[in-house]
């Protein structure tokens, strides 16, 4: 099965980035599209690989290791985790995927890499911050980041590479921009106590508010419906 609306949509989702990049004054390829496929089929992932795409992301587990199963076959897949983990799945995630952004606790920290395969590189972990403060919502309070952080960053089987959000919805580009530069100023802070680390990531952006991401930074925006339509199911 092939979609017609995806060589349009993905085309235009690049667009959007390469326009919001210079808007932002910051350098071609600063930021970079992950390719939520959440509920979506593998073909329409094998679609998207032939049109040049890499990264994507998923956050039902089981339904990810099924995809993923289905494109054995498909070469140079950088697979993200990006849903809720209960810390009895870790093994999975740290067996499947290159990159994992909903850390919000050591214990699914040292599971994560207690469980990743000695054959390979460390898994590239974001922390989950709860910028908006919602009761509801995952995610590590911004005043618990950096005791949280150094720790991740002492453990072997993890690289700590930065922070994930999801603000709670605003509408208009001050009121998307503010969260967003909280998060940007959480990441620099950690940058000058673990100057050794990596971190060079803000997954931050989806597809209604991928512009006042990356005006804050965003190294990485995780759209969906904007590159595979709407969905069905959550
Ligand atoms: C579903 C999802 C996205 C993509 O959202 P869109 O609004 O469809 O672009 C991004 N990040 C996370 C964590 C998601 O769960």
């Amino acid at each position: 099965m092939t979609d017609n609306a995806l060589p349009a949509s993905l085309a235009h989702a690049r667009k959007r980035l390469e326009s919001a990049l210079i808007d932002a004054k910051r350098p071609a390829n600063d930021a970079s599209l992950l390719a939520v496929s959440k509920t979506k089929p593998a073909s329409m992932i094998r679609q998207a690989w032939t049109l040049g795409q890499r990264e994507f992301g998923e956050n039902y587990l089981q339904e990810a290791l099924d995809k993923q199963a289905e494109l054995a076959d498909v070469e140079g897949i950088v697979w993200h985790f990006i849903g809720p983990l209960q810390s009895n799945k870790t093994r999975a995630v740290a067996e499947h995927f290159a990159w994992m952004h909903t850390v919000d606790r050591l214990k699914i920290a040292k599971r994560l890499s207690e469980q990743r395969p000695s054959h390979l590189p460390p898994l590239n972990v974001c922390l989950q911050v709860n910028i908006s403060r919602e009761a509801s919502k995952s995610g590590v309070m911004p005043e618990d980041v950096a005791a949280l952080a150094e720790q991740i960053a002492t453990l072997p089987g993890l690289q700590l590479r930065g922070l994930m959000a999801i603000p709670a919805p605003a509408s208009g580009l001050e009121a998307q921009r503010a969260p967003f530069a909280e998060l940007r100023q959480l990441l620099e802070a950690l940058q000058k106590t673990l100057p050794d680390t990596p971190l060079d990531t803000l997954s931050m952006g989806m597809s209604d508010d991928l512009e006042a991401a990356v005006l804050e930074g965003a190294t990485l925006v995780r759209l969906g419906t904007a590159i595979f339509g709407a969905r069905d199911t959550a």
